[in-house]
């Protein structure tokens, strides 16, 4: 009989996992529950403007971790108006959507040719019980099966209404898709942005690009915007290498190997330390950025970030993670995620003209007779409207699968995870229970996992772990 795999959610993270397990060779029953009528896009990557780009080059976008231009061959393939894209270009987030569509069905035709069964269910996932015989699954629309391995790539939630402003006039909850949720926004408005980083950013770009006039203020909390991504090329890693990371270490000692690697790379610690400085009033840092061009540091030190903290973070005891969140997770959260450099450019001239302000210190955001009304530490800012990007980053909030993730806790199939989402094992992403024992047939994969492996925002952790997880779900591995 072939293994049941049900994958809950049909975004990135379940494309890249189909992906995996065709490629792995296996026969399965596979079964995907998504609500959308399209597989792939997801949240990210939905159809939406041009002005909507995707954060990293094209030619490291990817479902397939082992092939970093899968993506780009692709696009330049199927869009005549792309044919030329380069593999350094931002491209619009929408064509990585319609890329992961596209090889969904084609994954799915080709598992069905060599033996699997597939089927699409266009529901939501309610429930999930395990019990010796598999896990029973339910869906909002009535029906039930049965699946001998599930994995939750449900997904990120929409923002959070921090300031409880959903029932004002002239606030807008979820800017996404962009196109279909500020196209009423006249352009002589002053607006309110909540949030600084990469979603606030595409707001800002979107009404910039579309000729708005009025002004634009950003706030929050600490008032930093993502850095601006340089091309240089990333120089091979000495210190933080698997051995040394194998072994933990705290984030005191993580901080000087980073310093290290700078320092054998040729780069200059004190002005890599300069730049990442976010205590910098934003304007003066992007029009230091905007000058300073490729900065050469740049691409070591996010490979070093990234690739240590993935490892790190399971092993570093949690007096440390606080430290670490209290002190470096929006400074990682600036670095990694840079914006790109035309972004940075159209930003910055309209925080030169005085158009675009960026706040920090945020108390509070009201409604009153005027419109807005936000004070700051340093003063008030008012506005006719409020958009709203502040991320939702616990990984448990998303609405969709409220009901399923209430249930699996509620029945002590699935715990909490202190900084987010749901426990998992690290090695193998298999769902803990209250007890902390790993469940056989439960899996998660993507930002439900993000207290486990802090950093699940990006194409290349998803791809990673869904390459390791394709082998858990392998019909070679029995239930444990
Ligand atoms: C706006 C945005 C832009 C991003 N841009 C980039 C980028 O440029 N580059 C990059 O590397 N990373 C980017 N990321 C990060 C990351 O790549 C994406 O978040 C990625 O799309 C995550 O995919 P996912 O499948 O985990 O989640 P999602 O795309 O959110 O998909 C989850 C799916 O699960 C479904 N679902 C949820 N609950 C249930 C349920 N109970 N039953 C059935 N279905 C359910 C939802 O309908 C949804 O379709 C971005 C993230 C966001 C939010």
């Amino acid at each position: 009989m072939k293994r049941a795999v049900c994958i809950v959610g049909g975004g990135a993270a379940a494309v890249s996992l189909l992906d995996a397990l065709q490629r792995h060779g296996d026969h399965y029953d596979v079964t995907i529950v998504e609500p959308a009528d399209t597989l792939g896009p997801g949240r990210a990557y939905q159809a939406d403007s041009d002005s909507a780009l995707l954060n990293q080059q094209a030619g490291r976008m990817s479902l397939r971790n082992s092939e970093p231009d899968h993506f780009i061959k692709w696009v330049r393939g199927h869009d005549e108006q792309f044919s030329t894209a380069e593999n350094s270009e931002f491209l619009p987030r929408r064509l990585f959507g319609q890329y992961l569509n596209f090889h969904a069905h084609r994954t799915l035709e080709s598992l069905r040719e060599s033996g699997s069964d597939v089927r699409i269910i266009r529901d939501v996932v309610t429930s999930a019980h395990e019990d010796f015989g598999g896990v029973w699954l339910g869906t909002a629309g009535g029906t039930t099966f049965r699946s001998d391995r599930v994995v939750l790539c449900t997904g990120t939630g929409g923002p959070v209404d921090a300031y409880e402003l959903a029932k004002q006039p002239g606030y807008v909850h979820d800017p996404y898709p962009l196109r279909d949720q500020l196209p009423d926004v006249a352009a002589d408005r002053d607006v309110l942005v909540l949030g600084t980083g990469l979603t606030a950013v595409d707001i800002a770009l979107y009404l910039l690009d579309r000729g708005h006039r009025g002004a634009i203020s950003m706030l929050s909390r600490r008032g930093v915007l993502p850095a601006v991504r340089s091309f240089a090329a990333a120089r091979p890693l000495r210190y933080l290498t698997g051995d040394a990371l194998a072994a933990g270490m705290s984030c005191g000692r993580l901080l000087r190997e980073l310093r290290n690697e700078l320092r054998a790379a040729g780069f200059d610690v004190a002005e890599a330390a300069r730049d990442l400085g976010v205590g910098e009033p934003a304007h003066q840092r992007l029009a230091r950025q905007v000058a300073a061009g490729d900065v050469p540091w740049q691409p070591t030190l996010i490979q070093a970030a990234m690739q240590s903290i993935e490892r790190l973070w399971p092993l570093l005891p949690a007096r440390e993670r606080d430290r670490f969140m209290r002190r470096w997770h929006h400074v990682f959260n600036s670095l990694v995620n840079p914006m790109p450099p035309r972004t940075a450019h159209r930003l910055l001239s309209a925080m030169d003209a005085g158009q675009l302000t960026v706040h920090s210190g945020v108390n509070s955001v009201v409604r009153d007779s005027d419109g807005f009304l936000a004070t700051t530490m340093s003063g008030q800012v008012r506005g006719d409207l409020v958009v709203n990007a502040i991320r939702e980053e616990t990984g448990i909030t998303n609405i969709a699968s409220t009901a399923l993730l209430d249930g699996l806790i509620g029945d002590g199939a699935a715990r909490v995870h202190p900084y987010g989402g749901i426990d998992v094992d690290p090695g193998t992403n298999a769902i803990l229970d209250r007890a902390g024992v790993p469940s056989s047939r439960l899996f998660a994969l993507g930002q439900l996992t993000c207290g486990v492996h802090y950093y699940t925002s990006s194409m290349t952790m998803i791809t990673r772990r869904a390459a390791m997880l394709a082998g858990e779900l392998s019909p070679a591995m029995a239930v444990r």
